[in-house]
């Protein structure tokens, strides 16, 4: 196995692990922190919240949890009561680690401790579900590995050892494990930012910490960009950004190369339900002139096995959760035993590399943060008054989601509805609009024409 994490903290003792705002920790410092944790977790194997900010207790927290063989559950704090109560129930965890002080409070749950899971899954990550629940994918130890190894031999990343690497992303999204493993392994700095969205953040712990790389989304990258000190001259040690998780836009790579001529480019792919991520390519100069849609990956190069099916690209192997955690197949299916997800991603594999072009569903990108806009269909449904519903995504020309609008039709006050989905619904999936109609138009088929509802 090569999960020793605990060898980490021998193996780059008096360097820097992490730092937050005010908070810096050595590996040394790390392991001793999560090591007095890990004693408190020991003896039992329901999974544990990890709940608070992106701060060093719910670092030392997550390393806890994997040194004593718990499942980590994140969870961020500004989420609705009710879909951290959902969360709770559906993961089973019997203890939630309280990491929004610097000194851990732990809450026994009310979930009976019993050995369920047996100790294969090191996290589970929770995502948007279309039926109204949010969807809990584990991720097994064997998953988590694969990943590691992938991503510590990934070019060019691979050639940045023992460097800064900047991070935005809540531990809750799964672009953070990149950010975290790799870093870990690689005896790096994590750059963690709180998530305040603060524009001097970004840039006073990047001027401070001086990270070589970012791993970003792209919406988080151009918002960088808005910064028009945000350039080579200005922050000369910035070398290499790894994007995942949504469309990466020519324009921005064209961006950046403006600001940032030598920097490295990589564009990689994969969903939360294959550990992060399973393939990614190297976006140069010369593939952005040559391709029309950027490439996401490498096929010899991929973590998994990468097939196009029909249109859908399909995973199969050692990355491959094996199911949801309520049991539903989604996009999961076996092959000779091996774990198989079916993305709902539409692509295709040319030339040895992969290429994605959208969806089969109505899951969305939106700010970075995955959204099935039928879960919020299934909130507004189930209101009485609500006679019909549908939520569409509005696009820009380049194809990325500006705003969430809801049409609904029935009796029942906007302030009803907007109240239930803040009660059930992170801030990220409200609709900014809400418009009311006598009645919803219907195509040929009589299904919603949501064709026409994107014209009005
Ligand atoms: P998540 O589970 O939040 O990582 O979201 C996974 C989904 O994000 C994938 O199924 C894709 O729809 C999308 N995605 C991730 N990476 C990329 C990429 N490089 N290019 C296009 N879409 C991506």
């Amino acid at each position: 196995m090569i999960f020793e994490i605990e060898k980490l903290a021998e193996k780059f003792a008096g360097r820097t692990a992490f730092s937050c705002g005010n908070e810096k920790i050595t590996y040394s410092g790390l392991f001793e922190k999560a090591e007095k944790i890990a004693k408190k977790l020991s003896g039992e194997k329901n999974p544990v919240i990890v709940f608070g900010g992106r701060n060093l207790s719910s670092f030392a927290a997550i390393i806890a949890c994997i040194i004593s063989k718990r499942a980590y559950v994140p969870v961020e704090q500004n989420l609705p009561e009710e879909r951290r109560k959902k969360i709770i129930s559906i993961s089973k965890a019997s203890l939630i680690l309280d990491c929004g002080e610097p000194e851990i409070k732990f809450i026994k749950t009310e979930n009976k401790c019993e050995p369920l899971f047996e100790n294969e899954t090191a996290y589970i990550i929770f995502t948007s579900g279309s039926t109204g629940n949010p969807k809990g994918v584990p991720v097994s130890y064997e998953n988590l590995e694969n990943f590691i190894g992938w991503i510590t031999s990934l070019e060019p990343l691979s050639d940045f050892e023992k460097t800064g690497v900047l991070s935005h992303a809540s531990f809750s999204f799964d672009l953070s494990t990149a950010a975290i493993f790799y870093s870990l392994f690689k005896g790096g700095k994590l750059v963690q930012l709180s998530g305040s969205g603060d524009f001097d953040e970004i840039f006073s712990a990047a001027e401070k910490e001086k990270p070589e790389v970012f791993v970003a989304t792209p919406t988080f990258f151009r918002l960088c960009l808005l910064n028009r000190d945000f350039s080579a001259e200005k922050f000369p040690f910035v070398k290499c950004v790894y994007f995942c998780g949504e469309t990466l836009q020519k324009s921005l790579v064209k961006a950046i190369f403006e600001r940032f001529p030598d920097i490295r480019i990589i564009n990689a792919y994969g969903p939360t339900e294959a550990a992060s991520a399973v393939c990614a390519i190297e976006i140069t100069r010369e593939i952005l002139e040559k391709e029309e849609l950027l490439p996401v990956g490498i096929l010899s190069s991929a973590a998994a096995e990468i097939t196009a099916e029909n249109g859908e690209i399909v995973l199969k192997g050692k990355s491959v959760s094996k199911g949801y955690l309520s049991g539903e197949a989604g996009g999961f299916y076996k092959e000779n035993g091996k774990n198989c997800f079916r993305t709902g991603d539409m692509g295709f594999i040319e030339n040895g590399k992969i290429y994605c072009k959208g969806r089969l569903d109505s899951q969305i990108k939106y700010k970075g943060y995955r959204i099935e806009l039928s879960e919020i269909e299934a909130v507004i449904s189930a209101l009485p008054g609500t006679e019909n519903c549908a939520v569409i995504a509005k696009r820009n020309p380049e194809g990325e989601v500006r705003l969430i609008k809801a049409f609904v039709s029935g009796n029942i006050p906007e302030e009803k509805i907007r109240e239930e989905l803040s009660k059930k619904l992170p801030e990220y999936m409200i609709p900014k609009s809400i418009k009311f109609l006598d009645s919803l138009p219907l195509n040929k088929n009589g299904k919603i024409d949501r064709k026409e509802l994107l014209e009005l």
